[in-house]
Order: structure tokens, then sequence, then C-alpha cells
């Protein structure tokens, strides 16, 4: 529920504080980190279909909460069968409980980020707690794969002043999102999740989903893998194709 309550009001706040929300964000200088992220092309990233025509349009999939002994590898066969890319925001207790999980991710081409070491929401914390977490969370992650996450997703997609003064210290690049699924949700259907992030879908849009259940509705991932090929389907026929981050 806490979730609900703190992201209703997310893409206000992410504009109000210049956080990045879409594609075009991430290139705009006043949005950007100092060691800017890359948006990978067209050829790095995924087409629509390798026979098929261009894509019109670049979109980026993230998956916040994992890695998920069940949700992250279903998430990872779907993209596969897409020939798509995706971000995953990986919670460091989670990283640290099953790193091989984290390392199929970047071996398959996906792009490990930050969301937290645990998933806590930030205005409750004071800054030395909200500094260990960084840390902790960026060396699970570095132990775990042997790379450093540059992109960073708080949790309930809120910063405090100090944790995001503490991200930009540390280098990272935030990254909210510009359209959602609600896949965190108990009462949804696959069909429900899809249409949410397909409405008004547009290049640049960054997707929100959930690749674990472990801080929303129990089983939640299970809706979120049987939406994502109906996403990604629609995304074809509108010729946009995901991007990598790095
Ligand atoms: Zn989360």
């Amino acid at each position: 529920m806490i979730r609900h309550v703190f992201a209703m009001h997310v893409p206000a706040f992410g504009r109000s504080l210049k956080l990045p929300l879409t594609l075009a964000d991430l290139r705009r200088p006043g949005f950007a980190a100092a060691s800017p992220v890359h948006i990978l092309p067209a050829g790095v990233a995924t087409t629509p279909s390798a026979s098929g025509p261009a894509a019109e349009g670049h979109v980026a999939l993230t998956f916040d909460d994992g890695p998920h002994p069940e949700g992250t590898p279903q998430v990872l066969d779907v993209l596969a069968q897409f020939q798509a890319k995706a971000t995953f925001f990986v919670i460091g207790e989670q990283v640290a409980r099953r790193p091989e999980l984290a390392r199929r991710i970047l071996a398959e081409g996906h792009t490990v980020a930050l969301h937290g070491y645990l998933h806590r929401p930030h205005p409750t914390r004071r800054a030395p707690v909200l500094a260990e977490d960084f840390a902790r969370g960026i060396a699970a992650i570095a132990d775990a794969t042997g790379v450093e996450p540059r992109l960073h997703r708080p949790p309930y997609g809120i910063y405090s002043a100090a944790s995001l003064w503490i991200a930009r210290e540390r280098g990272l690049q935030p990254l909210l999102w510009s359209r959602w699924g609600k896949d965190w949700r108990k009462v949804n259907t696959p069909e429900q999740i899809a249409g949410r992030v397909l409405d008004k879908l547009r290049a640049d849009d960054v997707i929100l989903l959930h690749d674990a259940d472990f801080y929303s509705a129990r089983r939640s991932h299970r809706r979120t893998v049987a939406a994502l090929p109906l996403i990604l389907e629609a995304m074809r026929s509108a010729r946009l194709a995901t991007v990598g981050l790095a």
C-alpha cells in the first residue's frame, strides 16, 4: 500500500526535481548526471523484428525489486524470445542471496541498476543510514557481477534530499519512469497490466514493471510475466524497440 501512496505522485515530483522520467530526459543536460548514461542505439538495441521494418522509436523497459528465483528467469526468457533489452533495478539483499541471477541478467545483454540494498522509503531514513545502504547496494552488485551500477531508482520512486545528494555523489544517474503497469497490485490481470503500459505509449517512454513479489502483492510477478508478451507484441506492431542503458 505504501508503494501506491508514494508512487501516485511520482511524475509531478520527478519533474519538480528535474529527475529523468523518459529517455528524452536522459539526453537533456539539466537532467543527466555528470557522466551521462548511454542509450544504446539500434543495432545494439533490439529492433522489433530481425527481418521486419526498422524501429520508429525506442522505449526502455525496466524491472524493479529482483532478482527473484522465479520471476527474474521467466522475465529473462520472455525478453530473449523477443530479443528485447531491459534494465533491472535490483535490491542488494536479493542480489546477495542469488548473485547468479544478477550475472545472468548481464550475460544476456541487459543492464543491472541499483534500487537499494534494502527496500525502504528514503524519507524515513537518516542520511548516514542511507549512505550505508547505497554503499552496500553498490558493493552487492559489484561483488556479484564485477560491474558497478550507473543508474539508480529509489524504492517507491521517492528520493529524500539526502538520498538524492548521495546518489549524485556516488555518480549514479537517477531514472524514474513515465509508464507503468501497476503490476504490484493484488487485484490485477495480465491484460490490465499490459493495457496500462500500452495506453498512450510512445517513443522515449520508460516503462516500470516488477520481476519480483518481495515487496508487493504475493505472486504479482506471475501476472507481470504473463503481461510481458502482450506488451512486447504490441510494441513490435507499433515499431517501438527496446533499448539498453549503459
Ligand atoms: Zn521497488
